[in-house]
């Protein structure tokens, strides 16, 4: 393979694009300050009557309809004579190319790219980086053929993509479309270093200031790369490339075929807290790059780039991933036992605080994720794929746990995902089922019933306890007043009401804005505290705008325990139970015979 990639370019090179053996694409980043570029792709040649052209309409990773292709002007298509082609705009993110002869076709166009929190494209003095979703046009017709990119970009710039390089150090070449698609490519002023773990090379390169540490993100991403075995047999790459936006606000990040690109504010780095949040997001990207980029549900396979790709398993394919991401940092020793234990405590006290967890089962969330649009309704009405996902993995990785004594877990189920159905299959529920049947001899109809296909109610008072552990709420603990609504950051208006929470029943709605309790005004800094002078029970008359219009509603507090969830130790502990946390997380039971974490944990 590795010979023919510089004989076709030569070829390309040599002959007119009338003999072109794939889709070559030029782009000029040279005027990048105004976020703009100039694009030439050179189609083989077609025997159609007209050549159909696209944007993707999504990119891979976000599941929803975005608007790509508004940042395209000048667009006009050539044949390879040089003579001027009709174009019709067939659709947002399509276009129709009459060809009266079968001819090779170049098109140019010009290119708008500021979205970079969006993750689709982003032009600026200082870098370019180009997902081929919001950049690049594809045919159909060649979809699979090779592609070349070959960018001319200011002085300095350095140039870095999944893809493997072409001829010169600014271009690259790829399989096909889907290769460049998923291969997003940064180019600019960064800071690159390479580093190999398990025999395999990796990259990280950062665009941008802050306040970031390269040597532990260096330090931290070899111990994490090098854990992958924990869960799969094998790599599905040679190399991999970590991006690393440092941003003036905008957060994020997006699995690809073999890299990834994490964007955070630029002073998100250095606090423990912080670095948390980057090297968790790390690990979720590079855990995609088996779950979902090796192998996806079967309504994601192939990709259709131009409309929605429904599954009822994206629960699978985001919520294992962010189950697995603390699960790899714990073994690889970059996490502490009590970070994880923590990042979980969280997630657990959050999903008690979701009433849409008793409204909707994550395989509906599934088939709702491209339609979401998150915010109060998603909170009361909605699971979440990514939380709730999480939560219906543990579960499932707990009772497998059990069912085999600890033989096998959720880990397997993807190492046979991986195995038994790469791309270009897709799985299916029946196949996932089989798995669970294969490794516990047991159906797992029921369990999936009540627990994909139904809303997830978990007891994890009686899960936890399995592996030797217990919810708690600190030994202060006592009963507190609550009420079921939570003000934005530094105003009063509402930005939560929990479904028949007491506020909800009291008819508050979010938006609404709390200016007095009990006829005496509030603020938002003693917001909280106000309402914690308060016995649960009591009554509180709050008076608000609702819609502009001043309200006073009476509020019967309810109650709610003070201080944060926190997973700690049962009193006496088992051995059974040490044996299964460590099956389960893969690190010794941390806590010593106090029930105290221990100081290395
Ligand atoms: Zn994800």
């Amino acid at each position: 393979m590795k010979l023919v990639v510089p004989l076709i370019l030569t070829f390309c090179i040599l002959f007119s694009s009338a003999t072109l053996a794939g889709v070559n694409y030029r782009v000029d980043l040279t005027d990048s300050q105004h976020h703009l570029a100039e694009l030439v792709v050179e189609f083989p040649k077609s025997d159609s009557k007209a050549l159909t052209v696209n944007l993707p309409v999504w990119r891979t990773g976000k599941y929803q309809v975005l608007p790509l292709a508004d940042g395209i002007r000048f667009f006009s298509a050539n044949d390879q004579d040089g003579k001027p082609l009709e174009v019709t705009r067939t659709a947002s993110g399509e276009w129709s190319i009459a060809l009266t002869k079968p001819s090779a076709v170049t098109v140019t166009y010009q290119l708008y790219a500021n979205q970079l929190g969006q993750r689709v494209g982003h032009i600026d003095a200082t870098h370019a980086f180009l997902d081929a979703s919001g950049s690049m046009i594809y045919s159909p017709e060649f979809r699979d053929l090779e592609v070349s990119v070959e960018l001319s970009v200011p002085e300095n710039w350095k140039s870095y993509s999944g893809m493997e390089p072409g001829e010169t150090a600014h271009s690259f070449v790829g399989r096909n479309y889907d290769q460049l698609v998923d291969s997003p490519i940064e180019t600019g002023l960064s800071h690159h270093k390479t580093f190999s773990s398990n025999g395999l090379d990796y990259e990280l390169v950062i665009w941008g200031e802050g306040n970031y540490d390269v040597e532990q993100m260096v330090t931290d991403l070899t111990k994490l790369s090098g854990q992958a075995e924990a869960i799969w047999d094998g790599y599905p790459f040679e190399r991999y490339v970590y991006m690393v936006h440092a941003t003036s606000g905008a957060s994020g990040a997006t699995e690809h075929l073999n890299s990834t690109v994490i964007q955070r504010p630029r002073f998100s780095y250095r606090e423990r807290e912080d670095y948390l949040g980057f090297i968790k997001t790390a690990s979720h990207e590079f855990i995609h790059t088996w779950n979902v980029k090796a192998y996806r549900p079967q309504g994601l396979v192939p990709y259709n780039y131009q409309d929605e790709n429904m599954s009822e398993l994206l629960w699978i394919a985001e919520g294992s991933t962010s189950y697995f991401q603390s699960q790899l940092l714990l073994r690889a020793g970059v996490i502490t036992a009590k970070e994880f234990l923590d990042d979980l405590a969280k997630r657990i006290a959050r999903n008690e605080k979701t009433p849409g967890r008793e409204v909707q089962s994550v395989s509906e969330a599934s088939e709702n994720k491209w339609a979401s649009t998150g915010g109060d309704y998603a909170i009361n009405h909605s699971a979440n794929i990514y939380s709730e996902g999480f939560l219906t993995s543990l579960a499932l990785d707990f009772q497998l746990l059990d069912d085999t004594e600890l033989d096998h877990s959720y880990r397997d189920v993807h190492r046979l995902l991986y195995k038994n159905h790469k791309i270009p299959a897709g799985y299916t529920v029946s196949d996932v089922k089989a798995i669970l049947s294969q490794l516990t001899g047991e159906s797992y109809e029921q369990w999936w019933q009540t627990h994909v296909n139904s809303p997830l109610i978990l007891d994890f008072q009686a899960l936890l306890k399995q592996a030797g552990l217990m919810i708690s709420y600190g030994e202060d603990s006592k009963l507190q007043a609550y009420a079921g609504m939570k003000i934005s950051h530094n105003s009063l208006i509402l930005s939560e009401v929990l479904r028949d929470g007491p506020a909800w029943n009291a008819g508050i709605v979010l938006g609404d804005e709390i200016v007095a309790i009990n006829g005496l005004k509030v603020t938002a800094k003693g917001f909280k505290a106000r309402l914690n002078d308060f016995q649960p029970g009591a009554e509180i008359k709050v008076s608000l705008f609702s819609d502009d219009r001043l309200k006073e509603v009476t509020l019967k507090l309810g109650e709610q325990q003070s201080g944060k969830l926190k997973l700690v130790s049962v009193k006496k502990p088992k051995r059974s139970q040490k044996a299964f946390f460590k099956a389960w997380s893969g690190v010794d039971w941390p806590f010593d015979k106090h029930g105290e974490l221990k100081s290395d944990s």
